[in-house]
């Protein structure tokens, strides 16, 4: 039988950023207590963000995509040994290709972060009116608040559209969002009328 341990030790030595653990559970709270039931991700990896939040009840469902192909088949995998291939629905191209119909009551932006305005701007359309939009990794392991000098141009890079996708939610009048400093760094967005 595969545990969530297992994935968490294959997720680790194979270095797949899956959410932190208190990041997690933050999330999984979250869904239980606003019984949210149709979620959509963008960043599947290897599936163990989407199984966990379908462990949470048998009301969740959750569609997720990911372009990588070695992810996607490992992902498909534990959705399998999981036996939740009826709850979890997964795309395997890049999210900007996807074109859903559906509305969600939970979006999860999981996906490049150097990428987060335009999957925010793409997916909102598919958000149900009192539906939240989260965002995971918006510390970028402290980096996102450092004033140090970051040695890495790619690094930089990222730290600077993160920045970037933090003012942009800071000053949405759309949605009111916000921001906390658990697991590494999450946001709940919410429509603001
Ligand atoms: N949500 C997962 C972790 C996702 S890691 C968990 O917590 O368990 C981010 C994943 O997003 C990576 O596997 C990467 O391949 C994928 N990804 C990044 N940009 C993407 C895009 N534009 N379309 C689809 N997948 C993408
Ligand atoms: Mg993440």
């Amino acid at each position: 039988m595969v545990r969530i341990l297992d994935l968490e030790i294959y997720a680790k030595e194979n270095n797949i950023p899956i959410m932190e653990k208190d990041g997690i559970e933050f999330l999984l709270d979250y869904i239980k207590k606003n019984n949210i039931r149709n979620m959509l991700e963008i960043g599947a990896a290897i599936g163990y963000s989407s199984i966990r939040m379908c462990l949470v009840n048998e009301n969740v469902n959750v569609t997720t995509v990911e372009r990588d192909d070695i992810r996607y088949e490992e992902a498909i995998k534990n959705i399998n040994l999981f036996n939740l291939e009826d709850r979890i629905k997964i795309y395997h191209c890049d999210a900007f290709e996807l074109c859903l119909e559906d509305k969600y009551d939970l979006i999860f932006i999981d996906a490049a972060k150097s990428q987060y305005i335009k999957f925010f701007e793409k997916f909102k359309n598919n958000l149900s009116d009192s539906g939240v939009i989260v965002s995971d990794n918006l510390n970028f392991h402290g980096l996102t608040h450092t004033k140090e000098e970051i040695k890495s141009r790619n690094v930089r890079g990222i730290v600077r559209k993160l920045n970037n996708y933090i003012d942009f939610l800071k000053n949405n009048n759309e949605f009111i969002t916000k921001f906390y400093d658990i697991g590494d760094g999450i946001s709940i967005s919410k429509r603001s009328n």
